[in-house]
């Protein structure tokens, strides 16, 4: 099915297993056309608020409706947009895709909430994503503040001017940063001074032991604990038992998002999980 599709398709053009580069072109002519083609999409996993259990953000991850092979996950697809630069075509779509989907979802008095995306450094990289990202905000009238940009921390640490500069400009915007994949980069605090950052997301890698392990359990709660004080929210990532959503609210982590709630949907399906919600 989809997911070991997506395993086929990358062991097709995986370096290591010593096929010739035209499978793996084939491939990247496929990435091209599903680029101009529209198939990718976003599907959209909610955050759930712990304490009121309002939807706060909805994060966008992309997919690959593969006209063949089904869903593609960025896992499979985004390293081979990122070497071949196809990346830049895709973060426009991305920006605009989301302003639509914001859009849309605030004309169906579907409100309250904030949209995530998520950005790499190669990404953070392109000069012409700000003009496409005011391009796309100008288009729909859809207000700045609420957009969230998703950078991992290993991403922010790499100081490059460019990405500051960005990263930087979409502050002062109101464009909301949040740190994912918190505590797996090498966790210096001193970027949480650097920039205005609203929100960390603990790795899912951490909350999958708890509420069971020990060193688990102690770093979620330094992370809740460092946060609190400098005015963070904490989004806790994979969340996927009663048992570590429990022990998550009980210890004052602000927002949970994972299976538990939902799985990542299509915006349609969506519609239909918040309005039960
Ligand atoms: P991420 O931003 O840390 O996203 C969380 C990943 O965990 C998603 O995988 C999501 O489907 C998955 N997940 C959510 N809840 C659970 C759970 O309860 N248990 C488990 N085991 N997994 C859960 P996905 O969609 O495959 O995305 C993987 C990564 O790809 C993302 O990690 C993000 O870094 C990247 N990504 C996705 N969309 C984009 C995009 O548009 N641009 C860029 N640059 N990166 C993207
Ligand atoms: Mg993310
Ligand atoms: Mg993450
Ligand atoms: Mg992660």
């Amino acid at each position: 099915h989809a997911k070991s599709a997506g395993r086929d398709q990358y062991r097709m053009f995986a370096p290591q297993s010593g096929e010739g580069s035209g499978k793996r072109s084939t491939l990247e002519a496929d990435l091209r056309r599903a680029v101009e083609e529209h198939e990718l999409v976003h599907f959209y996993q909610p955050q759930v608020d712990l304490k009121t259990g309002k939807v706060r953000c909805v994060e966008a991850l992309l997919r690959w409706r593969h006209p063949r092979d089904g869903i593609i996950l960025p896992a499979i697809f985004l390293p081979l947009a990122e070497e071949t630069g196809l990346i830049h075509d895709i973060s426009a779509r991305v920006m605009h895709e989301a302003c639509d989907q914001l859009n849309e979802w605030i004309m169906q008095g579907l409100h309250g909430f904030t949209l995530a995306i998520n950005l790499s450094a190669s990404q953070l990289m392109d000069r012409s994503l700000m003009t496409e990202l005011e391009d796309a905000l100008d288009r729909t009238g859809v207000p700045s503040h609420l957009l969230e940009w998703e950078v991992k921390e290993s991403t922010v640490m790499q100081h490059s001017s460019m990405a500051s500069s960005l990263l930087d400009h979409v502050t002062d915007m109101q464009i909301g940063l949040s740190i994912d994949d918190f505590g797996t980069g090498y966790s210096s605090m001193a970027y949480l001074r650097r920039y205005p950052v609203r929100k960390v997301k603990i790795d899912s890698s951490f909350v999958g032991g708890l509420p069971g392990e020990r060193d688990d359990r102690a770093i979620t709660e330094a992370i809740i604990s460092m946060a609190r004080p400098l005015g963070l929210e904490v989004v806790a990532e994979g969340v996927e038992t009663p048992q570590q959503m429990e022990f998550l609210r009980e210890r004052g982590c602000d927002i949970a998002q994972g299976f538990f709630f939902t799985q990542p949907l299509t915006a349609e399906q969506l519609e239909t999980w918040m309005i039960r919600h």
